[in-house]
């Protein structure tokens, strides 16, 4: 029997209903967390589909999806939620006081062993070891949206983390098919948000400031063959996190740029409730994105030409 094999998830947002969707499909009995029942009803209604992708994507049977449902369960109980965790992996909002209050109040309802996972985009963990009560059970496991396809994660430890919480956690990431990425220095933004985060927030610029719109910016990027675009990428990763860390970086950084792409995040899609892929708007309209249409990096004809002129040097 593996070391952790009852996981507890905290928060059942994209990311949060991603980890535990994946985990329970790799055999792990799961234990959703949220403090709202709207919010679990989108994680439930988000799992129905994961249950079609992985159908239809990975070659699941209806076996498999219908053993992944019976190993999940869902509460707004924390006390219940963490009674029989071996592990529990927060992915709560990307808000420091957000996370300290939820380490605190999980911290006296812990069963002794229980080990302490965080999926933080760019907090450092040592930020909240103290507040986990257990600092040498605590470090970082990073997972990136559509982990099903995106299946790799990092660790990362923090002053405190022992060595044998890194080598069960990393157990942990194989036994549920991550390709594990070693962080060998604790480091904001891991690997993967250390490039990801500046170039987001540069393709948001150009969007911004009206330098390009978002499908434009998108097709510079996707001539490389690539399956997606920053813009694309601002959708599934959703809305509320992406201000979450532009906010929160920009104010800590005095990037006043970065901070106008927040704004311009909260203006133009939180305020009107369109948080990306996973509510079937963002840049984007989902299930079927125009990035993916055939037409999206065709060569126009010569008669769209002024058109593409008067965009450059308006009338
Ligand atoms: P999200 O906004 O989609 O979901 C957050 C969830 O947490 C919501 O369902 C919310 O109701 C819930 N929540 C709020 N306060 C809570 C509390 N006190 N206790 C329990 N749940 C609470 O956010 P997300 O995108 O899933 O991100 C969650 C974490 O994962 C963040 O730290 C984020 O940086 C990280 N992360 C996100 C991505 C991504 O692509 N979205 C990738 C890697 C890591």
């Amino acid at each position: 029997m593996a070391a952790l094999q009852r996981l507890t998830v905290l928060g059942s947002g994209v990311l949060g209903g991603q980890i535990a969707w994946h985990s329970a499909f790799k055999g792990k009995s799961v234990v959703v967390y949220d403090i709202s029942d709207t919010a679990l009803e989108g994680c439930r209604a988000a799992h129905e589909n994961y249950a079609g992708i992985y159908l239809g994507d990975l070659g699941a049977s209806t076996e498999d999806i219908t053993a992944t449902r019976q190993r999940l369960s869902y509460t707004t109980d924390l006390e219940t939620a963490v009674a029989e965790a071996d592990l529990v992996i927060e992915a709560v909002p990307e808000i420091p006081d957000v996370k300290a209050a939820v380490y605190k109040e999980m911290a006296p309802l812990l069963p002794t062993g229980t080990l302490v996972a965080t999926n933080t985009s760019t907090l450092l963990p040592s930020e909240f070891a103290s507040a986990t009560g257990r600092p040498d059970k605590f470090c970082a496991l990073h997972f990136a949206t559509t982990l099903w396809a995106m299946n790799f994660t990092e660790i990362m430890a923090q002053p405190a983390t022992s060595r044998q919480t890194l080598t069960v956690v990393t157990e942990f990431a194989i036994e549920i098919g991550m390709v594990p990425i070693p962080v060998r220095k604790e480091h904001s933004g891991y690997l993967v948000n250390s490039w990801l985060v500046p170039l987001l927030n540069a393709a948001q610029t150009l969007v911004t400031n009206g330098i390009a719109t978002a499908s434009d910016v998108d097709r510079t990027f996707l001539v490389n063959g690539a399956r997606f675009g920053p813009m694309g990428m601002f959708d599934m990763i959703g809305m509320k996190t992406a201000y979450d860390v532009l906010a929160y970086w920009g104010g800590q950084t005095g990037d006043t740029q970065m901070s106008a792409n927040a704004a311009y995040l909260k203006e133009h899609f939180l305020d009107n409730g369109l948080l990306g892929m996973h509510t079937g708007k963002g840049y984007y309209e989902y299930p079927d994105p125009a990035y993916q249409q055939p037409d999206f990096l065709a060569v126009p004809g010569l008669s769209a030409v002024p058109s593409i002129v008067s965009l450059i040097l308006p009338d």
